[in-house]
């Protein structure tokens, strides 16, 4: 064999490479991207103190006696609702 042909085989085999490589990695992170988004995370709700939409799983949550649940968009509006309710 022509030492130029096996060079050449060698670049095709190293380009088939680079694309099954890039191609697989492609496919991994369009999967990732399905399973960062779930619908329930990302629901909004409102902060009753400031008004904010915040992210629910992002929101800070305080649960009633009676099984409610509040979501506040800091510590800040927790300690606020909680104080207004002792008054
Ligand atoms: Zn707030």
């Amino acid at each position: 064999m022509h030492p130029l042909k096996i060079v050449i085989l060698l670049v095709l085999f190293y380009l088939l490479y680079r694309l099954y490589i890039s191609g697989r990695k492609k496919r991994l992170e369009e999967k990732g991207a399905e399973r960062e988004a779930p619908a329930i995370s990302d629901l909004l709700v409102q902060d009753p103190v400031c008004g904010a939409y915040v992210a629910k799983g992002q929101a800070l949550v305080l649960r009633d006696l009676d099984g409610s649940e509040h979501h506040f968009c800091s510590d800040k509006c927790r300690h606020a609702f909680i104080e207004q309710k002792q008054k």
